[in-house]
């Protein structure tokens, strides 16, 4: 469940797409991360468990390139529980990425104290404000202006 963002560059040819959110959609990739991180810190596959997982868009702060990949928290069982992330590097200048948005934002429900009665389509409202207002900071990729804006957007389970 989540949202699809196109984002494109008002100034150059710079379109992709990118997924935001949790789901079943992404169970067979969390299941390949958790053993490759098995693999990677030695830990027994069988102690290792998926806390959070999330797809998310993230940015290197160097070249302004944007990714699309999984934010994922492992906690790992045992008499001192740990907590492990994944840290991912650009492809181009191997700088360390960011997530672009909060996850946060996509909680089930958010509480106004203005509006008691927040309902659903306001919900939306305050995401895509919230999309157009980050893309809104960030020098696009391939031009450098500060011109990426949602083209469309949707919602996938
Ligand atoms: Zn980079
Ligand atoms: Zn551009």
């Amino acid at each position: 469940m989540g949202n699809i963002l196109d984002i494109s560059c008002g100034d150059c040819k710079y379109n992709n797409e990118y997924f935001i959110g949790v789901g079943e959609f992404f169970r067979e990739r969390n299941l390949k991360s958790a053993a490759i991180v098995s693999r990677v810190a030695g830990i027994d596959k069988y102690k290792i468990i998926i806390e959070n997982s999330f797809v998310q868009v993230f940015r290197c702060f160097r070249c302004n390139c944007l990714y699309n990949k999984m934010d994922i928290c492992y906690k790992v069982k045992g008499s001192q529980p740990v907590n492990f992330g994944i840290l991912y590097r650009c492809n181009k200048c191997n700088e360390p990425l960011y997530p672009l948005f909060s996850d946060s934002i996509h909680c089930s429900k958010h509480i106004s104290y203005q509006n008691m009665k927040c309902s659903d389509p306001e919900r939306n409202d305050y995401e895509l404000y919230y999309y157009e207002k980050v893309l809104r900071d960030i020098p696009c990729y391939k031009c450098g202006n500060r011109k990426l804006y949602l083209r469309a957007w949707g919602v996938f389970d």
